[in-house]
C-alpha cells in the first residue's frame, strides 16, 4: 500500500529509497500550522488506534516534537511504521476538514513520521512499566498485533514471552510491507525500540502447532494472545500452476525485503501479477524495482472494485505497471517446464454476478505471481472456534477458549491493515489485563 505520508514522492522507486521524502523541521512546522485543532476531530475517529492527532500536531507546532511522538506512540506503538505504510488517503487524511475548503488535507502521516523519527533518532524510551504483577502471558506471533499486545501488557506490569515462527520478529512489517516504505531496516529498529521497554522476551523459530501446543501454553501461562496473521496462501486453481516461473507474490516480496534471491528470477523477465489488492500492487512495483522488463497486473473485476486504493493504482501506473481489468486466469502456458504465457478469460457483470464471457486473451510472459489473498493456517489451533475462516472472537477479542485472546489479520475486526492489527493488539492487552485481575 502506498500512503502519501511525507513531503514529496520520489519519481523513480527503488528497493533502497524512500517512497516519500520525509519532512524537514521547517516543512513540519509549516504543515503543522495548517491544522485547525478541530474539536471532536474527524481525523481521530478515522484512525483505528484513535491517535490524538490535533494534540500531537499542536506539540510539533510548539516545538515539543518528542512530546508529539509520545502522544502518537501512547496510542499506537507502531506509529513509526503506520506513518510510512498507512493508507492515510482513506483513513485520517480523508477525514480531515481541510479537504473541504482546500481539497488538500493536513499531511498527518508525514507529521507523524517526522515526530517519531526525531524520538527514535534521540534513542529515547518515553514509557515506564507499572509495578510487576507476577503474571505471565504468551503471545504467539511477532507481527504488529502480537508486538502491540506484548508492549501494552509489559507496560501494565506483566511478563510477556513472544513465540515467533520466523527467524525475525516484525511479521509483515519485516517480511511484507514494500521495501520502499521501510528503508534503513526500520522494522527492526522499531522492534528494538519496543523491546527496550523491558518485560518482553522474543523466542524466534518457534511455531505454534510444530514446536509448542496451545494446551501447553495455556498450562504454562496465565493467558495467551494469538496474533498469527494469515500464513496460508490462496491458489489460482488453474492448469500450469506448478510450472517453473509461478510463485506466490508474498514469497517474492518477503525475499526482496530480506535481500535474498526471490523464488523466481525477475531480472529482464516479463511478469504478470494476478490480483487487484495491495499485495498485487506491491509485487508489481517491486518486480520492476528488481529489474523485471515489463509488469502487467491482471484483475478479474474493474478498477473501482480493486482492493488497492486509487492512490496505489496511480503509483503502479506511474512506475510503469500495465493495469488490465476484467480478466481472470484460466491456464498458465509452459514450454520446457517453464512459463511461456497466461491465458485469461474476459469477465463481465451479468445480473449482479461476475461471469466469464468465453472470450480469452493470452499474455506472453516468463513469470506469474499469484496475489489472490491469504488465509488462516489452522495448524495448532486445536479446540478453537473459527468463523468465516478466521479465529472467532467476542467484542473483548476473547476466543472460545478461556484465557485465550486473538487479534490482527487472524480475526476479522476491520480491514487487514497494520494499524488495525495494532489497535487489536492494544485492545486485547487491556482485556487480558482485566481477565488477569478478575
Ligand atoms: C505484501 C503485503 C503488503 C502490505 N502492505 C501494507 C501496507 O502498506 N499498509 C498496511 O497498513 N498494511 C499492509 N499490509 C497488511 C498488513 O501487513 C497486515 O494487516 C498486518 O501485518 C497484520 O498484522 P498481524 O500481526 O495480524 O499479522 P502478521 O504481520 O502476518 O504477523 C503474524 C506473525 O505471526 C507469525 N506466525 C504465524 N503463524 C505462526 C505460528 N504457528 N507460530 C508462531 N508464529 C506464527 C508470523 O511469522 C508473523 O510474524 C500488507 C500485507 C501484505 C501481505
Ligand atoms: S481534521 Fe485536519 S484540521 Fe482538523 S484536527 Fe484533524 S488534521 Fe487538524
Amino acid at each position: 500500500m502506498s500512503g502519501v505520508n511525507g513531503a514529496a514522492h520520489s519519481n523513480q522507486l527503488s528497493l533502497d529509497r524512500d517512497l516519500v521524502s520525509p519532512f524537514t523541521a521547517l516543512q513540519a512546522m509549516a504543515e503543522s500550522s495548517r491544522c485547525l485543532y478541530c474539536y471532536e476531530a474527524a481525523c481521530v475517529t478515522a484512525c483505528p488506534t484513535a491517535i490524538d492527532i490535533p494534540g500531537f500536531i499542536r506539540k510539533i507546532g510548539t516545538g515539543n516534537v518528542k512530546g508529539a511522538a509520545r502522544t502518537i506512540l501512547d496510542a499506537n506503538i507502531m506509529g513509526g511504521t503506520c506513518a510510512r505504510a498507512c493508507p492515510t488517503e482513506v483513513l485520517c487524511e480523508q477525514a480531515c476538514v481541510r479537504n473541504k475548503a482546500e481539497a488538500e488535507p493536513v499531511l498527518i502521516g508525514g507529521l507523524q513520521r517526522y515526530a517519531t523519527d526525531v524520538l527514535f533518532k534521540a534513542g529515547v524510551q518515553p514509557f515506564t512499566r507499572q509495578a510487576p504483577t507476577g503474571k505471565h502471558v504468551a503471545v504467539v506471533g511477532g507481527g504488529p498485533a502480537g508486538l502491540a499486545c506484548a508492549h501494552r501488557l509489559a507496560l501494565l506490569g506483566h511478563e510477556v514471552a513472544v513465540y515467533e515462527a520466523r527467524a525475525k520478529a516484525g511479521g509483515l512489517n519485516e517480511y511484507g510491507l514494500a521495501a520502499y516504505k521501510m528503508v534503513d531496516d526500520f522494522a527492526q529498529r522499531e522492534l528494538d525500540f519496543i523491546l527496550s521497554l523491558g518485560g518482553i522476551t522474543v523466542k524466534t523459530g518457534v511455531a505454534l502447532g510444530r514446536d509448542v501446543t496451545l494446551a501447553q501454553l495455556r498450562q504454562d501461562f496465565d493467558a495467551v494472545f494469538l496474533g498469527i496473521g494469515l500464513a496460508g496462501i490462496n491458489t489460482l486453481g488453474v492448469a500450469g500452476e506448478d510450472l517453473a516461473g509461478v510463485a506466490d507474490a508474498v514469497d517474492v516480496i518477503a525475499a526482496l525485503r530480506q535481500r535474498a534471491a526471490p523464488p523466481v528470477s525477475l531480472t529482464g523477465r516479463r511478469v504478470v501479477v494476478i490480483g487487484g489488492g495491495n499485495t498485487a500492487v506491491d509485487a508489481a512495483i517491486q518486480s520492476l524495482c528488481a529489474g523485471a522488463a515489463e509488469v502487467t497486473m491482471a484483475y478479474r473485476r474493474g478498477m473501482a472494485e480493486m482492493g488497492a486504493t486509487g492512490h496505489e493504482q496511480d503509483l503502479a501506473r506511474t512506475q510503469g505497471v500495465v493495469l488490465r481489468t476484467w480478466l481472470a486466469p484460466r491456464e498458465i502456458l509452459g514450454g520446457g517446464g517453464a512459463v511461456s504465457g497466461i491465458v485469461l478469460e474476459r469477465m463481465a457483470m451479468n445480473a449482479g454476478r461476475l461471469v466469464g464471457t468465453g472470450e480469452t486473451v493470452t499474455i506472453p510472459c516468463d513469470v506469474v505471481l499469484k496475489a489472490v489473498g491469504q488465509k488462516l493456517a489452522p495448524g495448532g489451533l486445536d479446540g478453537l472456534a473459527l468463523a468465516g475462516g478466521r479465529i472467532q472472537v467476542d467484542e473483548t477479542l476473547a476466543t472460545s477458549l478461556p484465557g485465550v485472546y486473538a487479534g490482527g489479520d487472524c480475526i476479522k475486526s476491520g480491514e487487514d491493515l497494520t494499524v488495525q492489527s495494532v489497535a487489536d493488539g492494544k485492545a486485547a492487552a487491556f482485556a487480558i489485563d482485566a481477565y488477569l485481575k478478575a
